[in-house]
Protein backbone atom coordinates (compact mmCIF):
# COMPACT_ATOMS: atom_id res chain seq x y z
CA UNK A 1 0.00 0.00 0.00
CA UNK A 2 1.48 3.49 -1.35
CA UNK A 3 0.31 4.48 2.55
CA UNK A 4 2.53 2.80 4.08
CA UNK A 5 5.33 5.21 2.64
CA UNK A 6 4.03 8.21 4.29
CA UNK A 7 6.13 9.09 7.41
CA UNK A 8 4.67 11.02 10.16
CA UNK A 9 5.89 13.51 11.52
CA UNK A 10 8.98 14.03 9.65
CA UNK A 11 10.61 17.24 11.74
CA UNK A 12 10.02 15.73 16.10
CA UNK A 13 11.42 13.09 17.88
CA UNK A 14 11.22 9.57 16.50
CA UNK A 15 8.37 8.82 19.44
CA UNK A 16 5.99 10.64 17.71
CA UNK A 17 6.71 8.52 14.79
CA UNK A 18 4.37 5.95 15.30
CA UNK A 19 1.67 8.31 16.70
CA UNK A 20 -1.29 6.31 17.54
CA UNK A 21 -4.57 8.32 18.08
CA UNK A 22 -6.06 6.87 21.42
CA UNK A 23 -9.72 6.51 21.92
CA UNK A 24 -11.41 9.35 24.15
CA UNK A 25 -8.35 11.29 23.94
CA UNK A 26 -10.14 14.59 22.93
CA UNK A 27 -13.21 13.92 25.27
CA UNK A 28 -14.41 17.11 27.70
CA UNK A 29 -12.23 19.54 24.28
CA UNK A 30 -14.65 22.22 22.37
CA UNK A 31 -12.67 22.46 18.94
CA UNK A 32 -13.60 25.05 16.21
CA UNK A 33 -12.72 23.68 12.39
CA UNK A 34 -12.33 25.77 9.49
CA UNK A 35 -13.50 24.88 6.20
CA UNK A 36 -15.44 21.85 7.69
CA UNK A 37 -17.68 21.16 4.84
CA UNK A 38 -15.35 19.32 2.83
CA UNK A 39 -11.71 17.67 1.85
CA UNK A 40 -9.25 17.67 5.06
CA UNK A 41 -11.68 20.14 7.80
CA UNK A 42 -14.73 17.69 6.82
CA UNK A 43 -12.03 14.54 8.06
CA UNK A 44 -10.36 16.41 10.59
CA UNK A 45 -13.85 17.74 12.31
CA UNK A 46 -15.22 14.02 11.99
CA UNK A 47 -11.90 12.56 13.67
CA UNK A 48 -12.49 14.86 16.38
CA UNK A 49 -15.45 13.88 17.22
CA UNK A 50 -14.66 10.25 16.91
CA UNK A 51 -12.33 10.69 19.70
CA UNK A 52 -14.20 12.69 21.63
CA UNK A 53 -14.47 16.14 21.44
CA UNK A 54 -17.63 18.49 20.39
CA UNK A 55 -16.98 20.17 17.38
CA UNK A 56 -17.78 23.72 15.73
CA UNK A 57 -18.22 23.55 12.17
CA UNK A 58 -17.05 26.91 10.80
CA UNK A 59 -17.49 27.18 6.50
CA UNK A 60 -19.15 28.75 3.89
CA UNK A 61 -21.27 26.65 2.48
CA UNK A 62 -23.92 25.53 4.81
CA UNK A 63 -25.62 22.17 3.35
CA UNK A 64 -22.00 20.86 3.50
CA UNK A 65 -21.55 22.09 6.98
CA UNK A 66 -24.88 20.29 7.43
CA UNK A 67 -24.23 16.73 6.16
CA UNK A 68 -21.31 17.02 8.02
CA UNK A 69 -23.26 17.58 11.41
CA UNK A 70 -26.17 14.74 10.23
CA UNK A 71 -22.94 12.39 9.92
CA UNK A 72 -21.88 13.36 13.38
CA UNK A 73 -25.18 12.81 14.82
CA UNK A 74 -26.06 9.90 12.89
CA UNK A 75 -22.75 8.18 14.83
CA UNK A 76 -24.08 9.19 18.47
CA UNK A 77 -21.48 11.45 18.82
CA UNK A 78 -20.97 14.57 20.93
CA UNK A 79 -23.73 17.18 18.77
CA UNK A 80 -21.60 19.64 17.18
CA UNK A 81 -22.06 23.31 16.16
CA UNK A 82 -22.28 25.02 12.74
CA UNK A 83 -21.31 28.61 11.96
CA UNK A 84 -21.71 29.95 8.70
CA UNK A 85 -18.90 32.29 7.85
CA UNK A 86 -17.66 33.27 4.30
CA UNK A 87 -13.99 34.06 5.03
CA UNK A 88 -13.87 35.85 2.06
CA UNK A 89 -16.66 38.54 2.86
CA UNK A 90 -16.70 38.58 6.59
CA UNK A 91 -15.63 42.13 8.17
CA UNK A 92 -14.46 42.10 11.55
CA UNK A 93 -17.85 42.75 13.53
CA UNK A 94 -18.53 39.25 11.95
CA UNK A 95 -15.99 37.81 13.93
CA UNK A 96 -16.56 39.56 16.94
CA UNK A 97 -19.95 38.21 17.06
CA UNK A 98 -18.83 34.78 15.91
CA UNK A 99 -16.20 34.62 18.99
CA UNK A 100 -18.36 36.11 21.30
CA UNK A 101 -21.36 33.31 20.53
CA UNK A 102 -18.72 30.93 20.98
CA UNK A 103 -17.93 32.40 24.08
CA UNK A 104 -21.23 32.44 25.23
CA UNK A 105 -22.24 29.05 24.38
CA UNK A 106 -19.27 26.81 25.55
CA UNK A 107 -17.19 28.99 27.93
CA UNK A 108 -13.92 28.11 26.40
CA UNK A 109 -12.62 26.72 23.36
CA UNK A 110 -9.65 23.95 23.55
CA UNK A 111 -8.79 23.88 19.97
CA UNK A 112 -8.96 25.97 16.56
CA UNK A 113 -7.79 24.28 13.18
CA UNK A 114 -7.19 27.02 10.66
CA UNK A 115 -7.97 24.83 7.90
CA UNK A 116 -9.66 26.97 5.06
CA UNK A 117 -7.86 28.35 2.22
CA UNK A 118 -8.22 28.88 -1.89
CA UNK A 119 -5.72 27.74 -4.18
CA UNK A 120 -6.34 30.59 -6.29
CA UNK A 121 -4.83 30.14 -9.99
CA UNK A 122 -1.68 28.72 -10.78
CA UNK A 123 -0.26 31.51 -13.71
CA UNK A 124 3.08 32.79 -14.27
CA UNK A 125 4.08 35.89 -11.69
CA UNK A 126 3.80 38.43 -14.16
CA UNK A 127 0.12 37.51 -14.91
CA UNK A 128 -1.19 37.22 -11.44
CA UNK A 129 -4.80 38.90 -11.50
CA UNK A 130 -4.92 41.73 -8.59
CA UNK A 131 -8.29 40.47 -7.91
CA UNK A 132 -7.51 36.96 -7.75
CA UNK A 133 -4.60 37.80 -5.52
CA UNK A 134 -6.53 40.16 -3.27
CA UNK A 135 -9.14 37.44 -2.66
CA UNK A 136 -6.28 34.63 -2.16
CA UNK A 137 -4.82 37.25 0.41
CA UNK A 138 -8.22 37.91 2.30
CA UNK A 139 -9.23 34.46 2.53
CA UNK A 140 -5.73 33.04 3.26
CA UNK A 141 -4.17 35.87 5.45
CA UNK A 142 -6.22 38.53 6.60
CA UNK A 143 -9.33 35.97 7.48
CA UNK A 144 -6.98 34.17 9.82
CA UNK A 145 -5.70 36.87 11.22
CA UNK A 146 -8.97 38.07 11.91
CA UNK A 147 -9.89 34.48 13.27
CA UNK A 148 -6.75 34.10 15.65
CA UNK A 149 -7.73 37.48 16.91
CA UNK A 150 -10.62 37.15 17.30
CA UNK A 151 -10.32 33.48 19.12
CA UNK A 152 -7.43 33.87 21.34
CA UNK A 153 -9.52 35.03 24.04
CA UNK A 154 -11.72 32.57 24.11
CA UNK A 155 -8.62 29.85 23.87
CA UNK A 156 -7.09 31.51 27.11
CA UNK A 157 -9.78 30.77 29.54
CA UNK A 158 -8.98 26.88 28.73
CA UNK A 159 -7.06 24.99 30.55
CA UNK A 160 -4.56 24.32 27.40
CA UNK A 161 -5.55 25.46 24.31
CA UNK A 162 -4.26 24.32 20.76
CA UNK A 163 -4.26 27.06 18.04
CA UNK A 164 -3.25 25.32 14.49
CA UNK A 165 -2.49 27.04 11.45
CA UNK A 166 -2.72 25.14 7.94
CA UNK A 167 0.37 25.41 5.68
CA UNK A 168 1.98 24.09 2.59
CA UNK A 169 5.27 23.07 1.39
CA UNK A 170 4.79 26.06 -0.93
CA UNK A 171 4.90 27.99 2.76
CA UNK A 172 8.31 27.65 3.32
CA UNK A 173 9.92 27.08 -0.46
CA UNK A 174 8.62 29.28 -3.14
CA UNK A 175 7.91 27.65 -6.31
CA UNK A 176 7.13 28.70 -10.12
CA UNK A 177 3.62 29.49 -10.93
CA UNK A 178 2.26 28.97 -7.46
CA UNK A 179 2.41 32.70 -7.29
CA UNK A 180 0.01 34.02 -5.14
CA UNK A 181 -0.97 30.90 -2.79
CA UNK A 182 2.72 30.42 -1.96
CA UNK A 183 2.90 34.13 -0.81
CA UNK A 184 -0.15 33.74 1.17
CA UNK A 185 1.23 30.17 2.85
CA UNK A 186 4.49 31.99 3.98
CA UNK A 187 2.84 34.94 5.55
CA UNK A 188 0.48 32.42 7.44
CA UNK A 189 3.52 30.47 8.53
CA UNK A 190 4.87 34.46 9.87
CA UNK A 191 1.76 34.39 11.74
CA UNK A 192 2.01 31.07 13.54
CA UNK A 193 5.61 32.18 14.49
CA UNK A 194 4.69 35.47 15.72
CA UNK A 195 1.65 34.64 17.59
CA UNK A 196 3.95 31.48 19.34
CA UNK A 197 6.36 33.93 20.40
CA UNK A 198 4.08 36.13 22.26
CA UNK A 199 2.11 33.42 24.15
CA UNK A 200 5.27 31.36 24.81
CA UNK A 201 5.14 29.94 28.46
CA UNK A 202 1.36 30.65 28.18
CA UNK A 203 -1.53 27.88 27.92
CA UNK A 204 -1.72 28.37 24.70
CA UNK A 205 0.23 26.83 21.58
CA UNK A 206 0.26 27.78 18.10
CA UNK A 207 1.86 25.64 15.35
CA UNK A 208 1.15 24.95 11.62
CA UNK A 209 0.27 21.57 9.68
CA UNK A 210 1.93 20.46 6.36
CA UNK A 211 -0.28 18.42 5.07
CA UNK A 212 1.37 17.07 1.97
CA UNK A 213 -0.29 16.26 -1.38
CA UNK A 214 -3.39 14.86 0.16
CA UNK A 215 -7.08 14.66 -2.55
CA UNK A 216 -9.01 16.90 -2.25
CA UNK A 217 -10.44 19.22 -4.26
CA UNK A 218 -8.10 21.79 -4.29
CA UNK A 219 -5.48 19.27 -5.25
CA UNK A 220 -7.19 18.24 -8.14
CA UNK A 221 -7.53 21.95 -9.20
CA UNK A 222 -3.86 21.90 -8.58
CA UNK A 223 -2.93 18.78 -10.09
CA UNK A 224 -5.74 17.65 -12.64
CA UNK A 225 -3.95 15.32 -14.54
CA UNK A 226 -2.26 13.15 -11.67
CA UNK A 227 -3.18 9.61 -10.40
CA UNK A 228 -5.05 9.99 -7.26
CA UNK A 229 -5.19 6.73 -6.02
CA UNK A 230 -0.97 7.71 -5.51
CA UNK A 231 -1.28 10.20 -3.20
CA UNK A 232 -2.89 9.95 0.37
CA UNK A 233 -6.78 10.66 1.04
CA UNK A 234 -7.72 13.37 4.05
CA UNK A 235 -7.87 9.69 6.69
CA UNK A 236 -3.73 9.10 6.39
CA UNK A 237 -2.96 12.21 7.91
CA UNK A 238 -5.11 12.54 10.47
CA UNK A 239 -2.62 11.75 13.31
CA UNK A 240 -0.63 15.01 13.47
CA UNK A 241 -4.15 16.69 13.71
CA UNK A 242 -5.08 14.73 16.52
CA UNK A 243 -1.43 15.18 18.44
CA UNK A 244 -1.58 18.73 18.27
CA UNK A 245 -5.21 18.76 19.47
CA UNK A 246 -4.38 16.34 22.37
CA UNK A 247 -2.55 16.61 25.53
CA UNK A 248 0.28 14.36 23.76
CA UNK A 249 1.40 17.96 22.26
CA UNK A 250 1.33 20.65 25.46
CA UNK A 251 4.97 21.36 24.79
CA UNK A 252 5.05 21.95 20.79
CA UNK A 253 4.62 25.79 20.03
CA UNK A 254 6.06 27.53 17.07
CA UNK A 255 6.21 24.80 15.01
CA UNK A 256 5.50 23.60 11.13
CA UNK A 257 4.69 19.75 10.89
CA UNK A 258 4.94 17.87 7.98
CA UNK A 259 1.42 15.42 8.20
CA UNK A 260 3.00 12.94 5.98
P1 LIG B 1 -10.63 21.95 -0.15
O1 LIG B 1 -11.02 20.53 -0.38
O2 LIG B 1 -10.69 22.92 -1.26
O3 LIG B 1 -11.44 22.49 1.10
C1 LIG B 1 -11.30 23.84 1.48
C2 LIG B 1 -12.31 24.17 2.54
O4 LIG B 1 -12.21 25.58 2.81
C3 LIG B 1 -13.75 23.89 2.12
O5 LIG B 1 -14.46 23.37 3.23
C4 LIG B 1 -14.26 25.26 1.76
O6 LIG B 1 -15.65 25.43 1.96
C5 LIG B 1 -13.50 26.15 2.73
N1 LIG B 1 -13.47 27.51 2.22
C6 LIG B 1 -12.99 27.94 1.03
N2 LIG B 1 -13.23 29.25 0.88
C7 LIG B 1 -13.89 29.66 2.00
C8 LIG B 1 -14.44 30.89 2.42
N3 LIG B 1 -14.39 31.99 1.66
N4 LIG B 1 -15.05 30.94 3.63
C9 LIG B 1 -15.15 29.85 4.40
N5 LIG B 1 -14.66 28.64 4.04
C10 LIG B 1 -14.04 28.55 2.85
O7 LIG B 1 -9.11 22.02 0.35
P2 LIG B 1 -8.22 20.99 1.19
O8 LIG B 1 -7.32 20.32 0.24
O9 LIG B 1 -9.02 20.21 2.13
O10 LIG B 1 -7.31 22.05 1.99
C11 LIG B 1 -7.37 22.24 3.37
C12 LIG B 1 -6.14 23.01 3.79
O11 LIG B 1 -4.96 22.24 3.51
C13 LIG B 1 -5.95 24.33 3.03
O12 LIG B 1 -5.44 25.30 3.92
C14 LIG B 1 -4.91 23.99 1.99
O13 LIG B 1 -4.18 25.13 1.59
C15 LIG B 1 -4.06 23.01 2.74
N6 LIG B 1 -3.26 22.11 1.90
C16 LIG B 1 -3.86 21.13 1.17
C17 LIG B 1 -3.09 20.26 0.41
C18 LIG B 1 -3.68 19.14 -0.41
O14 LIG B 1 -2.94 18.42 -1.10
N7 LIG B 1 -4.99 18.94 -0.38
C19 LIG B 1 -1.69 20.40 0.40
C20 LIG B 1 -1.10 21.42 1.15
C21 LIG B 1 -1.91 22.26 1.90
P3 LIG B 1 -16.65 25.31 0.69
O15 LIG B 1 -16.51 23.92 0.21
O16 LIG B 1 -17.96 25.64 1.29
O17 LIG B 1 -16.18 26.34 -0.30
Amino acid sequence: DHRDLHSFPTRRSSDLFNYSTKDACLSNKTILVTGAGAGIGRTAALTYAQLGATVILLGKTVSKLEAVYDEIVALGLAEPAIIPLDLKGATKQNYIDMSSTIAGQFGHLDGVLLNASILGELTPFTQMHEQIFNDVMKVNVTAQCLLAQTLIPTLLLAPNASLVFTSSGVGSQGRAYWGQYSISKFATEGMMQVIADEYEGSNLRTNAINPGATNTNMRSCAFPAENKDEIAIPEDIMPLYVYLMSDDSLEVNGQTLKAQ
